[in-house]
């Protein structure tokens, strides 16, 4: 026998509790139902680096960093606009700091004190929420789980899948889902790494520059650019300035870094064809390009040999070729590519082929850089959908 709902969620991380929120808003009994132990376990990692909720910085410019997306997402997220974003962890509690690069984070940079108060406003407001109900697809048209008491059923006249991307699958996003949806005729565009660090096999030498910071670089690979910041470490380079550019390093794009992006090539030039008298090479350029280990570490690891002729040395440092061995695995990337295709779902983020059935946050197939665009479309999506379903549950025959 199934249980029936007027609406479930399936997946607990920010799109889902988001979607909850705005059905029992509307008056409609709602049941989360999570994989894992315990709710939005990716939130909470992600709180581990300060949680960077947002970005404040004009619309125009944030919409743009959803790249073939912003298409898709620019009306979800006008409505639930970054400014939108800190007035709801706000009304959580939450007090915000915005860092001088604009990225927006709550004061105590951890995620577990805003998700604590948002599960007890979603039970305040009757969401159910049941732990380890893991998705396992349907039986004719009821929703299958594996639960602790066995496999269950549920009937529900609505869904919100909100089942995350495919990575840190130890936390629930493990892609699975994918699997369910295509068995029911849905396409899926296929995962790939999204804000990845990136594979380099060092030499011996780099070894004492592990946890170098580089700063004050321009990454390129193809048409994108980055000035964000990198940190050397044993496999390779992470950090927002190299998952700001995967996106065309994972398309083949040769990779290479700018190591003096505010000083022009003829500069660089003239600085280098300055007489060194005794000192090394090393120190000549230490001296007049001051240039810092980590960026000097990279120079020899990736320039050597060193051109003797200062154009040829300039031309090196202005567009050093990073050589490596490719993105860090899918399960290692921050976020993923690929999911339901943007086709399959209607206005409302509902799937066309299964009415009633809405998807949100990064199951979808978008992709955008660290930075808070990611949790402020999970979130946007999540509450769009939510909406979607809440206007399917008034009015379900179209
Ligand atoms: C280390 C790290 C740091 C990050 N830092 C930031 C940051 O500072 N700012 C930012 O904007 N973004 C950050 N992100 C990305 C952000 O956390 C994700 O984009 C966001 O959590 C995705 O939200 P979601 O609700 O779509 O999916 P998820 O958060 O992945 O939630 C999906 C949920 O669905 C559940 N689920 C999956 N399959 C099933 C199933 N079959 N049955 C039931 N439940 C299921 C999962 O267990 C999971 O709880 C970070 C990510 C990582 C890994």
């Amino acid at each position: 026998m199934a249980e029936h709902w007027d609406a479930v969620v399936i997946g607990g991380g920010p799109a889902g509790l988001m979607a909850a929120g705005e059905i029992a808003a509307a008056g409609h009994r709602c049941l989360v139902l999570e994989a894992k132990p315990s709710m939005a376990r990716k939130l909470l990692m992600a709180g581990k680096s300060g949680l960077n909720l947002t970005k404040d910085e004009p619309l125009e410019g944030f919409l743009d960093h959803y790249g073939a997306a912003r298409v898709n997402l620019e009306q979800m997220i006008r409505a639930f606009d970054p400014a939108e974003v800190q007035r709801w962890a706000q009304a959580l509690g939450r007090e915000l700091f915005t860092g001088s690069t604009g990225r927006v984070f709550p004061r105590e940079m951890k995620a577990s004190p805003l998700l604590r108060a948002w599960l007890r406003e979603l039970q305040a407001s009757g969401v159910e929420q049941r732990l380890r109900w893991r998705w396992q697809g349907w039986r004719e048209s009821n929703l299958l789980f594996e639960t602790p008491d066995g496999r269950q059923e549920i009937a529900a006249k609505a869904v919100i899948l909100a089942l995350g991307g495919a990575s840190w699958a130890r936390l629930g996003s493990d892609g699975l889902w994918a699997e369910h949806l295509q068995g029911r005729g849905i396409a899926h565009a296929p995962f790939k790494s999204a804000n990845a660090g990136l594979l380099v096999e060092w030499s011996a030498h780099m070894a004492p520059h592990f946890g170098e910071p580089i700063k004050g670089v321009e990454w390129q690979a193809g048409d994108l650019r980055s000035r964000g910041e990198a940190v050397i470490s044993a496999r390779g380079l992470e950090g927002g300035g190299i998952y700001s550019i995967c996106a065309t390093v994972r398309e083949g794009e040769a990779l290479s870094v700018d190591l003096l992006p505010d000083l022009p090539l003829e500069e660089v030039q003239k600085r280098l064809s300055r007489p060194r008298g005794k000192a090394s090479l090393a120190n000549h350029l230490r001296k007049s390009l001051k240039l810092g280990a980590g960026r000097m570490a990279l120079l020899q690891e990736f320039g050597r040999p060193l051109p003797k002729d200062p154009a040829a040395l300039a031309a090196v440092i202005k567009a050093l070729p990073v050589k490596h061995a490719g993105l860090r695995p899918l399960d290692e990337a921050i976020s993923t590519a690929g999911g339901v295709p943007w086709a399959e779902l209607d206005g409302a983020l509902m799937l066309k082929r299964l009415p009633g059935i809405f998807c949100a946050g990064e199951m979808i197939d978008w992709e955008a850089p660290t930075g808070g665009y990611l949790l402020t479309a999970c979130l946007a999506t999540g509450r769009w959908a939510g909406q979607g379903a809440t206007r399917f549950l008034a009015e379900p025959v179209s």
